[in-house]
């Protein structure tokens, strides 16, 4: 087996693979494990999901041993976490760090993999699993004269190990959505100036972070598994039962009751959970949005900072919800400036600083907290060709077309684990990525016991798959909104929503039905 990637999809892999029995040969670009949670070392950057449900079932003897200090952990906490798996299960020794995957070809004749790295190491392997990251490939504004820049320039996912110095700079950032709105009330704190640029107002909700007391801790420990339990048979896949409620089924005051409370709990599905409709009924959302918009201009004593800060344009919920920690306080104090792109664009890095349509803001460090190409800019990265020399990128030329989101017609012994078509990042994703890799080596295990070498994704599998995916979009609220879940966000890549958003708990029975079907809508040989 190859694996490309070591976060917590690559590592999670490796570990199911082995313990089936077969052999594994990995591949990371990165110095170390731990993927997003490496490279994404930027101040504030924590989970969004709550620790206790972002992390692996797998072992129960992990889950004893390791303990969570916060209810939504700090990104140091999380990468030695999955530092501590890859020794604990001692996986390191099947990857090979520092190695980037460049091409990778199939031999229909061999039936195998066969892959090309930066490093002139070749591999080959009967199947292929792209554990490369949803968002694992970062993006760069497109701004006339950067390179002229005279400053440092960082993205939140490259983050020098080393730390970034802002005391006494100043600095700006630009991109407030999730990555933005954890980094800005942290560097308002350190920066002699910060000067955030906004293109799109976020939806922020507080996440109330806190430390778990001992009690919490030993209560959590006894009961991990009721709790796995719940959250496998959830649409997000966190132990939180769902509100099975429409929000017209209650008085304009009760709901306001309702938010108030799940507001004062915290986190990103406090408010869009609050009730069922809410991403599907375009007044149910307007209700949640307006509450929300009304604690922003609670929260900004300037009402005319607040005005730009409240979003408009697309229905909460569509991009994802951000959770922060004194996000919109961060813009009262005298040493934060907000600049609205949408009234004053930018027109160019200077040497010194950035060039708007009001002016010149002068800066020593500038933050791109800008993005991701999302879903594909990873599995693009590496040119995937079949047997007959066809690249990947040809046959998802007008968008990803997946069968379950884990494997691509024409592509033989191809997975990606939570790729686009899965419910992946709408999901507590390490429940996805153990879901679809336990999945995946269940059939692994059917076709060895079966003496075959090699699976496909039938066309009309796939076809039928896309069909689903973009009928369950439609009943929603989310195609209303230019987001990375539907390409938006980098330019020319063809709009199509690229999650599954059935939930992850139909998700897996739609796959054990197929399974019990005889893994229907794959050919194998
Ligand atoms: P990644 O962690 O992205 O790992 C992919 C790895 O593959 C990387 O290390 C990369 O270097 C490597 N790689 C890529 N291409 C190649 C190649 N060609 N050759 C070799 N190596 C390669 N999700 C949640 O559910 N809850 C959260 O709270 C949450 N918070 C997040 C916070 C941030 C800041 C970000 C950016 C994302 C967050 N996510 C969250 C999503 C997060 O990406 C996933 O939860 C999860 O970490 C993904 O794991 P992964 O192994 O699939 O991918
Ligand atoms: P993002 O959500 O895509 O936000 C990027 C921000 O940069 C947006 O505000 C965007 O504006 C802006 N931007 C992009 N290009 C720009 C340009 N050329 N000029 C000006 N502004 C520009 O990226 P992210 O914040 O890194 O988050 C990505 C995802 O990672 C999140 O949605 C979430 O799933 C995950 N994440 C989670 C957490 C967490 O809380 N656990 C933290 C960080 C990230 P527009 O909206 O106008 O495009």
């Amino acid at each position: 087996m190859i694996v490309i990637g070591a976060g917590f999809a690559g590592l999670c892999a490796i570990h199911q693979l082995r313990a089936a029995g077969f052999s594994v040969r990995a591949f990371e670009a990165g110095p170390d494990v731990g993927g997003t949670w490496f490279w994404n070392r930027y101040p504030g950057a924590r989970c969004d999901v709550e620790s206790a449900d972002y992390s692996y079932s797998f072992d129960p003897e992990l889950e004893q041993e390791w303990t969570w200090t916060e209810r939504f952990s700090a990104q140091p906490e999380i990468l030695a976490y999955l530092r501590h798996v890859a020794d604990r299960f001692d996986l390191r020794r099947h990857i090979e760090f520092g190695t980037r995957v460049t091409a990778a070809r199939y031999d229909g004749q061999q039936a195998r993999w066969q892959v090309t790295t930066d490093s002139g190491v070749q591999a080959t392997g009967r199947f292929c699993f792209l554990a490369t990251g949803s968002l694992s490939v970062p993006q760069l504004p497109a701004l006339p004269g950067l390179a002229d820049f005279a400053g440092a320039i960082h993205h939140t996912c490259a983050w020098p190990a080393e730390g970034v110095p802002f005391r006494g700079r100043r600095v700006g950032v630009i991109g407030t959505g999730s990555s933005g709105v954890q980094l800005i009330p942290v560097l308002a704190e350190q920066a002699a100036q910060l000067t955030a640029f906004q293109r799109t107002p976020a939806f922020s909700v507080p996440a109330r972070n806190r430390r778990l007391t001992q009690d919490e801790v030993r209560d959590l420990k006894q009961g991990y598994r009721r709790r796995r339990a719940l959250a496998r048979g959830s649409p997000g896949g966190i132990a939180r039962p769902p509100v099975d409620r429409s929000a017209h089924a209650d008085t304009a005051a009760e709901r306001r009751a309702h938010f108030e409370a799940r507001w004062r709990v915290g986190g990103t599905p406090s408010i869009t959970g609050a009730y069922s409709d809410l991403l599907l009924d375009a007044e149910a959302n307007r209700w949640a949005a307006d509450f929300v918009r009304d604690k922003i201009r609670a929260r900004v004593t300037s009402p005319e900072v607040a005005a730009k800060l409240i979003p408009s344009g697309f229905p909460i919920g569509t991009k994802r919800v951000c959770a922060d920690a004194g996000y919109y306080e961060a813009y009262n104090r005298p040493n934060v400036t907000l600049v609205d792109l949408r009234a004053t664009p930018v027109l160019a890095a200077t040497a010194s600083g950035l060039r708007t349509t009001a002016g010149h803001h002068d800066l020593d460090v500038l933050i791109c907290a800008t993005g991701f190409d999302a879903f594909t800019g990873a599995v693009f990265a590496i040119d995937i060709r079949d047997a007959a020399g066809r690249a990947l990128r040809e046959h998802w030329a007008a968008g990803p077309r997946t069968y379950l989101g884990l494997a691509t017609a024409g592509f033989p012994n191809l997975f990606t684990i939570t790729g686009p078509g899965s419910p992946s990042v709408l999901t507590n994703m390490v429940a996805s990525i153990e879901q679809q890799v336990d999945w995946l080596v269940g059939y692994l295990r059917a076709l060895r016991a079966g003496g075959q070498r090699e699976t496909v994704a039938t066309e009309t599998a796939e076809a039928q798959w896309g069909a689903r995916l973009a009928a369950a979009a439609q009943r929603t609220l989310y195609p209303q909104a230019a987001s990375w879940y539907n390409g938006a966000n980098t330019p020319g890549k063809p709009r199509q929503f690229m999650v599954f958003l059935g939930g992850l708990a139909n998700y897996a029975r739609i796959c054990d039905d197929l399974a019990r079907d005889g893994y229907r809508g794959f050919r194998a040989r």
